[in-house]
């Protein structure tokens, strides 16, 4: 006989591994699958090269569900100021956590020690079920949810199915379901540099005229840099050799940490506009980058997807709490109505921000500049735009919310 799920997440990455873990707290009978084994073990003295700057928000929702004291032992790097400038202008912004209630901005986090500190909590929880390393290749629509089909010819089915498979989503193709967007041209070359001087646990951004190079300060004391490039570009220094790239590297930073000492392998990851026209179908539902792939220049993808994740297991708990049904229209559509705009209003910020940085024409880079200068100076607005990058705006998940109660 089948085995019969109330939820199957397909996807075990930052976003499907954390709704795993919300639902089968909650005894919600929940199966996780997953492609690839995740990461469990790895060297002292390396990095991950995939790391992501997680807002509070995010480190709320995992200090809930218990993950985030694991994630503090294998070395999460808080930083308490962001200091973002213009290399074409005189523009600055200043964010620093003493102008908050918050003793620290954000954290600086491996993807692979989010990652596996989630299924490290999910491996404990009697409600969940794991299958792993296998590809879900198949859905057939069955009376009461979805059949799913694995690479190995093993089928399981659910009430629900989530899919949190990624930017480029099988489940999103089964469904036929259309996504708009565009590539910018541009990947995200990223690296882990050593540099002469220490980052002071500050988020670095150097905005030029062919995207940002962001420094993220790490745990270990170096840091991590995340290079928007135009493809041509990122394809040249990827051929560069380590001294090469770091002479390029020292440049493009203006000294601001001093001399570029030593950098580690590095990769490039080509960047997208993409989301998904809906977010549901009948008994489905998609989080994550596979409703919503974003420029990276924030660093929002994750936390979006997070958001994601404790919203629709906010609703299934809810629904489930008063005997109704835990896939129905008006469970799913609520999940859309409530994260679709969120989603699409970040994404079209970032892309705005990406788009206003690459003018170079001087009386437009003036404007820029005394824009940004403006927002510096001015207390609230600065406030403002310091808060939604922490994470923190209207009608969240509760579980993003410092200290307020599940219900
Ligand atoms: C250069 C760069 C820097 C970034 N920096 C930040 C940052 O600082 N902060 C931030 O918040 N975000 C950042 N992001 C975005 C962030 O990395 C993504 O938004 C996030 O990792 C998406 O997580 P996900 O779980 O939705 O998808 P993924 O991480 O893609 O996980 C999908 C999972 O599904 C599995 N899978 C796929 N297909 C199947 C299938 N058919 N069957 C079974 N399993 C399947 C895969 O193996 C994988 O484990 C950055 C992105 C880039 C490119």
């Amino acid at each position: 006989m089948t085995e019969r799920y109330e939820v199957i997440v397909v996807g075990g990455g930052i976003v499907g591994a954390t709704a795993a873990c919300i639902l089968a707290e909650a005894d919600i009978k929940t199966t996780l699958i997953n492609e690839t084994q995740p990461q469990k073990t790895w060297p002292n003295d390396t990095v991950d090269l995939r790391v992501s700057a997680l807002t509070k928000a995010s480190q709320n929702i995992l200090e809930k569900i218990g993950v985030w004291p694991v994630m503090v032992e294998h070395g999460v790097g808080p930083y308490y100021q962001m200091r973002v400038w213009d290399a074409n202008g005189n523009g600055e912004l200043h964010f620093d956590c003493a102008d908050t209630e918050f003793d620290q901005l954000g954290h600086i986090v491996e993807n692979r020690i989010t990652v596996a500190s989630l299924w490290d909590k999910l491996e404990r929880l009697s409600g969940a079920n794991l299958i792993c390393p296998a590809t879900v290749n198949e859905l057939q629509k069955i009376k009461q949810g979805w059949r799913v089909q694995l690479d190995d010819g093993s089928e399981y089915e659910a009430n629900l199915v989530i899919a949190a498979d990624g930017r480029d989503s099988r489940l999103r193709e089964i469904l036929r379901i259309e996504t708009k967007g565009w590539a910018y041209q541009q990947d995200g070359l990223v690296a882990t540099v050593t540099t002469e001087k220490h980052h002071q646990n500050t988020a670095w951004q150097r905005f030029l005229t062919e995207g940002p190079l962001a420094f993220l300060p790490l745990a270990n004391g170096q840091c991590s840099i995340v290079w928007t490039l135009s493809t041509e570009t990122s394809e040249k220094y990827q051929q560069m050799n380590d001294d090469e790239f770091l002479a390029v590297l020292e440049q493009a930073s203006a000294g601001i940490l001093g001399k570029m000492i030593d950098v580690g392998p590095r990769a490039k990851f080509p960047l997208r506009f993409q989301f998904a026209q809906r977010y549901i179908d009948e008994n489905f539902v998609l989080i994550g980058d596979a409703a919503h792939a974003m420029h990276p220049l924030a660093g929002q993808g994750a936390n979006a997807g997070l958001l994601d994740a404790a919203a629709i297991a906010e609703l299934i708990i809810q629904a489930k709490k008063v005997n109704r049904p835990i896939a129905s229209q008006r469970v799913l559509r609520n999940f859309e109505r409530w994260r679709k705009g969120d989603n699409l209003a970040m994404m079209a910020s970032m892309d705005a921000i990406n788009k206003i940085y690459k003018v170079s024409v001087s009386p437009f880079v003036m404007l820029r500049s005394e824009g940004m200068n403006w927002i510096n100076n001015n207390a609230l607005i600065k406030q403002f735009f310091n808060r939604y990058a922490m994470g923190l705006r209207e009608d969240l998940p509760s579980l993003a919310y410092e200290n307020k109660p599940v219900d």
